[in-house]
């Protein structure tokens, strides 16, 4: 049965992170696109910890920004504390990190979507997949109905046949509250796809009203709060939540070790892996015995409602265990429970299956992007559906697949690292995961990707010249303070006040301001400075990159140069019919894994793991090189 009469450029399966951020990036460059997901009330629902952000996610999410996408803007004007975590690190360990009202989050989400034009809604469940031989055409809902596309992508996240656990009680269910779906994954693996199980968790949500905070230490946002959006259109926090820390203890830990034995992560009936940076707290406690006690942050969910989310807290025990274990805990002894914590299990598809673009290997104008994809984490869900939809409507305007390189962007590293090593536990991304993180900073990422977000018609003119204003003024700023000569009476005093050792005779400025005990502010009270700061219009963000350039140049430079000498690998092609079978001097295992991942080129084949050296030595000799 088809109520639906077109066939739609692109059709999106869920509407969570990775599928909002889809279907916003393929409709906004043009292309036809329907969003079916199951609930159009949870579009971009947070599943769990209300927040945005944290190390690398926050340059993911400022990326995304960059490239057009929504989850920044929708972060920051649902934010209700923002905070720039590892300031006293580098500038490359910068990281926003905003949390949000949860029930804004998803209604401005859906809000922003409405608004973008080429852009359907569908409230159903996809139950099955419908093919041409090797090419996907559309899709079968639950109420009978079949919908024709060019291209799908599916954004299941952790719904098919995802099954809850708490305690010794198992259900079906995608999310506490929602079905899980079936027939994808079967329809799926009916075609040759490798599917496996993860596992994730989350803590349970308390009545703020129910706790004692005067136990508890406050932990309030950033005095000068910044934002996520590059974009004019959002603005700072002027007011926030603060959120409050308070500690488990040895009887919290005996109360929680008390439910081990009705545990599913101890008693065999979750067999799937979890995120390993984001355990349970039963694991903490099981893998960490020694450890005294756990951080638990207590966060509020919005500005107007009392429901907290308990961060530090994540756990499947048995309610009864979760209500006695967690009135230990200072500030919690008479709480009342809004939901307890639980557990799901999930199906993924190893993402070694997929090409750069995110496209199946297998299917041919199907993707995936997500937690499908074996990814746990809003950011890295989202980053990977903006690509999946960008180039899903580049596939129907028959244009070459949008792909970022490992220097370029973390999403770059993201896609790189799960197409071309796999994961087989949750993959969450870090900064020790980016070879180029002093290039990859929260605060150069519209420099780096707005330009190329403009090509692909997800950034205005307006947007463009703004980033070119940006990078022009901190050119002319540098080359200012590389001419302009200051006296001894100019900088002593400023010396002084640091206690830094003075000057005798007039010097650049750009030599002195490199001092790494000197800040751009310090010189202020120069007048040629202030003046020329003044006539040209330089605000804060040009001054910080100005502060990065100053101190940072050389390592910016140095890893500039081994991005180029990486770049030049990238480039060196391996055919996609290239028969490794051939090749007789590559060991077992780098042959094994070549066939099954068929690198692009000579740079993604060394990442492979099981590729050695001498196994590319032998391929690009191949090359021709
Ligand atoms: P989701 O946000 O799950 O969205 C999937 C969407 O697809 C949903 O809207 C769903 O209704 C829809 N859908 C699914 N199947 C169909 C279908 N067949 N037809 C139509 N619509 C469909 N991340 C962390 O980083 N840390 C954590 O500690 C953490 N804990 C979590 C705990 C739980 C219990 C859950 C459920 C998730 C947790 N996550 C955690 C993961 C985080 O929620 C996801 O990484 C993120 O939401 C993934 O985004 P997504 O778009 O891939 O999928």
């Amino acid at each position: 049965m088809s109520l639906f009469t077109t066939t739609y450029d692109v059709i999106v399966v869920g509407g969570g992170h990775a599928g909002s951020e889809a279907a916003a990036a393929s409709a906004n460059m043009g292309a036809h696109t329907l969003l079916i997901t199951m609930n159009l009330q949870n579009i971009a629902q947070m599943s769990c910890n209300p927040a945005m952000g944290g190390i690398a996610k926050g340059q993911i999410v400022r990326e995304i920004d960059a490239l057009g996408g929504y989850s920044g803007i929708v972060t920051d004007k649902t934010a209700i504390q923002f905070k720039m975590l590892n300031k006293s690190k580098g500038p490359a360990m910068w990281s926003p990190r905003a949390q949000s009202d949860r029930m804004q989050f998803a209604e401005c989400w859906r809000n922003m979507l409405e608004q973008t034009e080429n852009l359907d809604f569908y409230q159903d469940s996809v139950n099955g997949l419908i093919f041409d031989e090797n090419k996907i055409i559309g899709v079968k809902t639950n109420l009978g109905l079949e919908i024709k596309a060019k291209t799908v992508i599916v954004t299941a996240g952790t719904f098919l046949n995802g099954l809850i656990h708490i305690g010794e009680k198992t259900f079906g269910g995608g999310r506490a509250g929602e079905g899980a779906s079936t027939g994808i994954t079967e329809d799926l693996v009916a075609k040759g796809f490798e599917s496996g199980r993860m596992k994730t968790g989350t803590p349970p949500r308390v009545d703020g009203r129910s706790l004692d905070y005067s136990k508890m230490t406050e932990q309030p946002g950033d005095d000068n709060p910044k934002k996520f959006s590059y974009l004019p259109i959002t603005s700072v926090l002027k007011e926030q939540r603060s959120c409050y820390l308070t500690y488990t203890n040895q009887t919290t830990h005996d109360l929680l070790r008390e439910g081990f034995d009705r545990s599913p992560m101890f008693n065999g009936r979750i067999k799937s892996t979890g995120p390993r940076y984001c355990p349970s707290v039963e694991d903490k406690i099981n893998r960490f015995a020694d450890k005294e006690r756990h951080q638990v942050f207590v966060e509020p969910e919005g500005w107007n409602t009392v429901e907290i989310y308990v961060n530090g807290f994540s756990t499947s025990l048995p309610e009864d265990i979760q209500d006695k274990a967690i009135r230990s805990i200072p500030g919690f002894e008479n709480v009342k429970f809004f939901r307890y914590g639980y557990a799901i299990e999930y199906d993924y598809f190893p993402p070694t299956q997929l090409t750069h673009s995110l496209e199946t290997k297998l299917i041919e104008n199907l993707f995936f992007a997500g937690q499908i994809n074996g990814t746990t984490g809003y950011e890295e869900a989202a980053a990977q559906g903006l690509m999946a939809g960008v180039n899903a409507a580049l596939k129907t305007q028959n244009k070459e697949p949008f792909i970022l390189k490992r220097s370029e962007a973390y999403i770059g590293v993201l896609i790189d690292d799960l197409i071309t090593k796999g994961t087989e536990e949750p993959y969450r991304m870090f900064t020790s995961r980016a070879e180029y993180r002093t290039l990859l900073r929260q605060d150069n990422a519209d420099l780096r990707l707005t330009p190329k977000a403009y090509e692909l018609g997800l950034a205005s003119q307006e947007r463009l010249d703004r980033v070119e204003e940006k990078k022009q003024k901190t050119e002319e700023t540098i080359e200012f303070l590389k001419k302009l000569s200051v006296t001894k009476e100019d900088i002593n005093p400023i010396l002084e006040k640091k206690n830094l050792a003075a000057i005798s005779q007039s010097m650049k400025l750009y030599k002195i301001a490199a001092r790494p005990q000197l800040t751009f502010n310090d010189f202020l009270s120069i007048e040629k400075l202030n003046n020329f700061i003044e006539e040209n219009s330089i605000d804060k963000e040009i001054i910080e990159q100005v502060e990065i350039h100053l101190k940072y140049s050389g390592y910016i430079e140095k890893e500039k140069s081994n991005a180029d000498k990486l770049n030049r690998l990238e480039n060196v092609p391996i055919p996609s019919s290239f028969d490794y079978t051939k090749v007789k001097s590559l060991s077992y295992e780098a042959r094994e894994k070549l066939l099954k991942i068929k690198p692009t080129s000579i740079s993604q084949a060394s990442r492979i793991s099981g590729v050695s050296p001498s196994d590319v030595s032998v391929l690009l000799v191949y090359m021709g090189r």
